[in-house]
């Protein structure tokens, strides 16, 4: 180790520049990956339950060959003519259904979700756009005015074109079947009309990761895309965190959740680490949006992204791994109700294939956040080398998000080590 901790943060501050974000009381400085296996610069090895990026798994073997061979082959930006991004956007959309057939590929979700906005733009002649109150689209000027769990205190004055409507949350407050959300949604585009804007498009991920992940029933979106069709918007579905098989029974969230949306966005896992993003859509929309925006993305799309993208893509087939994070996910709620037996703090449980978790009360009976103690237990896990994190409104809800390779012992590791230090952390500190 050439740095020492302490180093490296003084350097990040430095070189970086102030704020930029670490994990945990006591950073991890990681050094090599494999699987769900993650080493820092003592060697010391920690399982990984957070990472979404590495889908396939760290360095997984197909992907790092797929990149080395045509790094090694041509990279070059994409005006010139190459079949890598034809057979990947082919087997791409062969996954959704056949109405969203072609695609714009970007280099990030935030790219991509930016896009999708001046689609929705480019089809309606309209602006006005409906998010959740707890939501993340990524870092543009454009879709970070949409960031309401850490908002930008500056920006272009783009925010009259946003409205947002309470993110669901199916403990404190149900809607077993998506009406109430549906007619939140409604009253917003009713504003927007009110004020000029017009409406453009509602946006959401359709498994509301970054708000908590509600446990919605299946087809808990058909009422919403309802409204929005009604209104004559697009719905754009944000499926950067739920894309690629993680909710164990679909490829796409939105499949889940029984709709067809107007455009698909993605990102993080696409690539297993690569920059690679993308946005799917049907061939009207992404002709208007190609015509009247003059869309060229240097590095979008070009040859080694589409072959690390489509490693993921054949090794998600060839391993079985949207049933598979189905079948560990399931054993994963098991063993996180049964602590729910066992520890009063544990308010609620959620989640669906390899995205779950619990929600952390002080007691049931109001669902007081207990904010501080689920930071604590992160910090604790975190020192027993399970790496995970938090989530929610009042980040109060455990966020485990495995790489899809998770297996059940993975899974096992991680709740007899919740176990110890819920034992022996104190609710009050
Ligand atoms: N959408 C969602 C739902 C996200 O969680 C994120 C990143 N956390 C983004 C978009 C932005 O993606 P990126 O960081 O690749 O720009």
């Amino acid at each position: 180790m050439t740095r020492s901790i302490a180093d490296i943060m003084r350097d990040r501050d430095r070189l970086l520049g102030p704020g930029v974000s670490t994990f945990y009381d006591d950073p991890v400085h990681i050094v090599r990956g494999e699987g769900v296996w993650l080493w820092d610069a003592e060697g010391r090895k920690y399982l990984d339950c957070y990472n979404n990026v590495p889908v396939v798994g760290h360095c997984n073997p197909r992907v790092v060959e797929a990149i080395c061979r045509q790094a090694g082959t041509l990279n070059t930006h994409t005006r010139y003519l190459h079949e890598g991004i034809l057979d990947y956007v082919d087997k791409l959309t062969g996954t959704m259904d056949a109405s969203l057939e072609a695609a714009a590929m970007t280099c990030t979700g935030s790219e991509a979700n930016d896009i999708a906005l001046r689609m929705a733009e480019g089809m309606t002649g309209k602006r006005g756009i409906v998010a959740t109150d707890a939501t993340y689209h990524g870092n543009t000027a454009l879709v970070s005015q949409l960031g309401r769990s850490n908002p930008p205190s500056v920006g272009f004055g783009l925010g009259q074109y946003f409205r947002f409507v309470e993110a669901p949350d199916s403990y404190r407050r149900p809607d077993p079947d998506g009406q109430t959300f549906a007619a939140a949604v409604e009253t917003e585009i009713a504003a927007h009309e009110a004020e000029g804007h017009g409406f453009a498009a509602l946006v959401i991920c359709p498994y509301f990761l970054n708000e908590g992940f509600p446990q919605n029933a299946d087809g808990w979106l058909k009422p919403v895309a309802e409204v929005v069709r009604r209104a004559g918007g697009l719905l754009i579905c944000d499926e950067v965190q739920s894309g690629f098989g993680r909710t164990g029974t679909h490829m796409w969230a939105h499949q889940k959740m029984g709709v067809v949306p107007d455009i698909v966005t993605m990102g993080k896992p696409m690539g297993n680490g690569h920059p690679v993003g993308g946005v799917v859509t049907r061939a009207e929309i992404l002709g208007t949006f190609r015509r009247g925006y003059r869309y060229f993305n240097t590095f979008g799309g070009n040859p080694v992204s589409c072959a690390a993208a489509m490693a993921v893509l054949k090794e998600i087939e060839d391993k079985d791994l949207v049933a598979h994070a189905g079948r560990v996910g399931e054993h994963a709620r098991q063993r996180l109700f049964a602590l729910l037996d066992k520890y009063e703090v544990i308010g609620d449980v959620r989640g669906s294939g390899l995205i779950f978790g619990a929600e952390m009360v002080l007691d049931r009976e109001d669902k007081t956040p207990a904010t501080e103690f689920t930071d604590r237990v992160i910090n604790a896990m975190r020192h027993r080398g399970i790496i995970h994190s938090k989530l929610g409104r009042h980040k109060n809800t455990l966020k485990i998000r495995p790489p899809l390779p998770f297996s059940i012992e993975n899974a096992d590791l991680l709740f007899d080590t919740l176990d110890e230090v819920l034992a022996e952390t104190s609710v009050h500190a």
